[in-house]
């Protein structure tokens, strides 16, 4: 065959998605399979927003906007920002993206040049240490301890420094562990960022999925300093359950965003042009919507959490945002013959019908990830699944 790039030969595939695609497999062949796989909220878009998306489209609105965004949509993301945190920024500041994940690849891209380090906490999401290789970076992975949360100290961040390094990455609430950092754990790792000049990239898109009367801290609210050294990852995706309309953003320094959106009207140009109308609904219309659906999650977290963590040789912190519990099934694992939580994961699939991701792609062995953005009655059936099999290998 044709001879490819080396970059693309170095890509791993989505984790997350190859269970996906085996879990569907399964069923379209009628196998009665669960899958706690997904990534994205299972409630529809706000009926308002999509109204707002088609009306805009029936008035005209179906041409080219701005490459960085649209201007009523970029000033509804600054009163979002002052609104929230009490954040000003300019329109200069902020770039509209097809999706906060594309925000994120073009600031690597414009960012980084080869060999530059990029601090990864672990477990992370499975896209961070992709993109920064596909911007020739090279990712440096510091381990959340379970014992701390899954996070990081600030020792440990220091410990990683080196004269390459350019940027940390901050997600909270995470995906895939659910925890959040609290202000003076913030406050402490910013220290340790200001003091060494390195950009904190803060993926922010879980902010509104947050639980138990935990609370969102963006680390760029600390002080005017962090602020000018933080570029905020943020979008519609899961706080209006908005995943199909591919609108996230940045906001930061002018300088980056400026080079962001000379990236973008090369490669994708504006996102589209509906979606922005849609998201200008989401952020300007009633946000009860956002209210409810956060209330849907935390009420099945409430609901299985015991569940899960009555399973034998299964152990749980509980999530306090985002829409995955994360569990620790190494003992469960090793009970039921498996070396790897891996193939105790393949087994579940194949045997008990729940399709899992397992922690390994989000370099976390020892885990596994349940979404539970489905339905009760699911997530209920699944973890009985669950137990049953470990009762019955075990
Ligand atoms: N950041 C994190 C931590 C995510 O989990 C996701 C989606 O799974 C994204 C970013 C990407 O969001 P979007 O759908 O807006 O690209």
């Amino acid at each position: 065959g044709m001879e490819l790039a080396t970059r693309v030969s170095a890509l791993t595939p989505s984790s997350t998605l190859a269970i996906t695609a085996k879990a569907k497999a399964m069923k379209a062949e009628g196998i009665d399979v669960i899958g706690l796989g997904a990534g994205e909220p299972d409630f529809n878009t706000p009926k308002e927003i999509i109204e707002a998306a088609y009306q805009s489209m029936l008035d005209g609105q179906t041409k080219y906007t701005p490459a960085g965004g649209m201007a009523p949509l970029k000033q509804a993301v600054i009163e979002k920002f002052q609104k929230d945190q009490g954040l000003v920024f300019k329109p200069n500041e902020i770039i509209i993206t097809s999706g906060a994940k594309h925000a994120l690849y073009t600031l690597f891209q414009v960012l980084l040049n080869e060999g530059d380090e990029v601090i990864i906490p672990a477990p992370y999401w499975v896209s961070y240490p992709e993109q920064v290789k596909l911007a020739e970076g090279k990712p440096v992975f510091v381990d959340g301890k379970e014992e701390n949360e899954f996070k990081i100290t600030p020792e440990q961040l220091k410990e990683a420094i080196t004269p390459r390094t350019k940027a940390f990455i901050l997600n909270s609430p995470s995906n895939p562990t659910g925890m959040i950092y609290t202000r003076e754990e913030l406050e402490k790792l910013g220290d340790v960022c200001l003091e060494h000049g390195i950009l904190i990239i803060s993926d922010e898109i879980y902010e509104k999925l947050v639980y138990g009367g935990s609370k969102h801290v963006s680390i760029a609210e600390i002080s005017p300093e962090l602020k000018a050294q933080t570029v905020i990852i943020n979008g519609v995706s899961k706080s209006h359950s908005m995943t199909g309309w591919r609108i996230g953003y940045a906001a930061g320094n002018a300088e980056i965003i400026k080079e962001m959106t000379d990236l973008a009207s090369h490669s994708t140009s504006n996102p589209t042009t509906p979606s922005q109308y849609g998201a200008l609904a989401a952020y300007t219309g009633d946000q009860a919507p956002v209210e409810e659906m956060r209330q849907a999650f935390e009420s099945r977290l409430n609901a299985v959490f015991d569940q899960l963590v009555q399973i034998d040789g299964v152990t749980c912190i509980k999530p306090q945002g985002a829409f995955y519990l994360f569990p620790n099934v190494k003992k469960a694992a090793k009970m039921t013959g498996y070396d790897t939580v891996d193939a105790f994961a393949a087994a579940l699939l194949e045997e008990a019908r729940v399709a899992v991701v397992p922690g390994s792609g989000f370099g976390a062995e020892d885990n596994i990830r349940l979404s539970y953005a489905t339905s009760l009655e699911n997530l209920q059936e699944a973890l009985k699944r669950i137990a049953n099999f470990i009762e019955t290998h075990k």
